[in-house]
């Protein structure tokens, strides 16, 4: 077996209460990395198409990458993976933090859960062996109750635990699990899909160490790592204030949403409201760094907030994502609704992002009189209204009222009140990130048509245009080369199980290839992870091409797309040409326009894509 893996899956059957290990293939692992690589291909296998996100036959994935848990820098990260019960199709969610490393020392690469119990279970899973246990007395916990009590229940304090909150648990489409007690693989419901599955959490400890090629190898490209990161100018300040670093620069330049996306941030904000969101403002409560593992920039803080509205204690710093759905989205600037907002998210184990922009679609809705404060029973909810934000969100949070209908999102609400589908933001009916496409033009193109829709973390040309100037971003001609390599090279990233935030402060792709070769111990060239991404990216489209989802059901809404474009701000006349963009991605990565199908051609050159060959082209 090739380095990286413990070469064990766990499949688990909550109907069932079955337990069953199969080893992984080197074929398997070779081909798809691992995360939502070797989620995709699983996922293909186990399910078929049709089936209910929130019924016994979705199948939820947890996996590290080979990665995860090595000596390799930045090498925290686990994938969910899913049929998402918000767009219908394929999901893939991160997390960083410690949780993924623990799995795979305590020896599994990957672990599936299928069926639902009959009553609440957690997994247990310790240095090769694996229990379903009974979780009704953690059953109403929120997730840090749920951490601590398992961790005295199990008598080890370095137990990690991703699980589910009440709003998981009363099966909230927006839930998600939280790991370490406040990250997450927050989007596209797998909290929902644990409560519907009553998988209260996987709680796991691993003493084990991960097996690696090269280690030596790995050592030495720590220390090219270290030292890209210290030539690079953004990392002091990634390193002091993490994601928060942008806040205030992402709300003024016109990247970060506000005023759920109708608005400019120098026009209808301002640059003193912008700073009061900042990192250096919000740090006057920060205690330390957090780091997740194995991480030598720790853009994370630990807070403690005593006093004010709401004293939380000990709590964590928002991310700049959180930041912006319940600040500016909200044309909010209140500092401790943000905290408060933060709090009740992970507690409750919400989507900070759909959360805060359910909130802000339901706040322009009710400043346009579509919803009346008896739609809202009672809450006056106005822009900026600080108060009014945190109370809709705990009854959200509590599925109490208006708040039960607004815990499955935007999307939902608009159909379930049959009003303001006009202002909804979303890509294929999931919120939109706070990364504005008007800015980083080719984010429209990620946002609607990447299998996982609706997502920054994905791969594409987008997020490198956010800095450029006009006359080198606004370009759609010959652009889908270029997209398509930072797409797979995305894939490959978060399939191996790495942080994408190196690459903010200078740690280049190379020293990732250099990585995946160092651990897997073959040779990974700039060829072969172009290859196995697209194999990736692949696997992921043909799961939603199996649900019926063409090009013509991948949406996003027309306002963050500039139609029409805003009238003010630096982002003002612009609109985007995504039509332009998909096709040139689509033609690059050999994709048909209208059916959305890969060539077979293409398909049978990637390989190790057979099912998919079978599936679409019928032999
Ligand atoms: S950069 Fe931040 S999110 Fe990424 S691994 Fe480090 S601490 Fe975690």
């Amino acid at each position: 077996m090739i380095g990286g893996y413990a070469g064990k899956m766990l499949f688990v059957d909550l109907t069932r209460g079955e337990l069953v290990e199969r080893s992984l293939s080197e074929d398997l692992a070779r081909s798809f990395l691992g995360g939502y690589g070797i989620g995709a291909k699983v996922l293909y296998e186990m399910m078929q198409p049709g089936v209910d996100p929130l019924g016994p036959d979705n199948v939820i994935g947890f996996l590290p990458g080979p990665a995860t848990g090595t000596r390799a820098l930045f090498c925290g990260r686990y994938t969910i993976v899913h049929k998402s019960p918000i767009t219908g199709g394929w999901n893939d969610a991160n997390s960083g933090g410690y949780f993924g490393p623990e799995l795979k020392k305590a020896g599994y690469d990957a672990v599936f859960v299928s069926g639902i119990s009959p009553k609440p279970v957690y997994l247990w899973i310790k240095d090769g062996t694996a229990e379903i246990r009974d979780a009704s007395h953690l059953w109403g916990l929120d997730t840090k109750e749920t951490w601590a009590a398992l961790q005295e229940e199990l008598g080890d304090e370095k137990i990690r635990v991703a699980a589910i909150g009440p709003s998981g648990e009363r099966v909230s489409l927006l839930a998600c699990p939280i790991n370490d007690g406040h990250r997450a693989p927050g989007r596209g419901g797998g909290g929902a899909v644990m409560g519907a599955k009553r998988l209260k959490a996987i709680a796991v400890r691993g003493t084990g160490t991960v097996p690696v090629a090269n280690p030596e190898k790995i050592l030495a490209i720590n220390k090219a790592v270290v030292k890209m990161m210290q030539e690079h100018p953004a990392t002091p300040a990634w390193s002091e204030y993490g994601t928060t670093s942008i806040t205030a620069g992402s709300i003024l330049s016109g990247d970060c949403a506000v005023k759920n996306w109708a608005g400019a941030g120098i026009v209808d904000f301002g640059e003193e409201r912008a700073q009061k969101l900042s990192g250096e403002a919000l740090d006057k409560y920060k205690v330390k760094k957090y780091g997740c593992y194995n991480c030598p920039l720790g853009c994370g803080a630990e807070y403690e907030v005593n006093a004010g509205r709401w004293p939380l204690g000990p709590t964590e710093r928002p991310e700049y994502e959180t930041s912006g759905a319940f600040g500016p989205a909200l044309l909010c600037d209140e500092e401790d609704a943000l905290l408060k907002a933060n709090e009740v998210c992970n507690r409750y184990g919400l989507d900070t992002i759909s959360a805060g922009m359910t909130i802000a679609w339901a706040m322009e809705c009710y400043e346009r009189g579509i919803l009346t404060k008896e739609d809202l029973d009672g809450i006056e909810l106005t822009w900026g209204n600080g108060e009014a934000i945190v109370a809709l969100l705990q009854k959200m949070a509590d599925g109490e009222g208006c708040g039960a209908v607004l815990a499955n999102g935007s999307a939902y609400a608009a159909r379930v009140w049959n009003k303001g589908a006009e202002y909804l933001q979303t890509a294929s009916g999931i919120e939109i990130p706070m990364h504005d496409p008007r800015l980083g033009p080719g984010l429209a193109r990620t946002y609607q048509f990447d299998p996982t829709p609706g997502r920054h973390v994905k791969g594409g040309i987008g997020i490198g245009q956010l800095g450029l100037p006009p006359e080198e971003k606004y370009v759609y001609e010959g652009t889908g080369e270029a997209d398509l390599k930072a797409t797979t090279f995305q894939e490959v990233l978060n399939s191996l199980g790495f942080c994408m935030f190196a690459l903010s402060v200078g740690v280049t792709p190379q020293a990732f290839h250099d990585y995946a070769e160092a651990i897997l111990g073959i040779p990974f060239t700039a060829e072969d992870s172009l290859n196995t991404g697209l194999r990736i990216l692949n696997m992921r489209l043909a799961f939603n091409l199996r649900e019926g989802i063409t090009p013509a059901d991948c949406t996003i809404s027309e306002r963050v797309v500039g139609k029409p474009p805003l009238e003010a701000g630096p982002l003002a006349g612009v609109t985007i040409d995504n039509e332009k963009l998909a096709r040139n991605f689509f033609t690059a990565a050999h994709w048909d326009l209208e059916t959305g199908k890969p060539s077979r051609a293409s398909l049978e050159q990637l390989g190790q894509l057979e099912e998919v060959i079978r599936d679409l082209y019928g032999s």
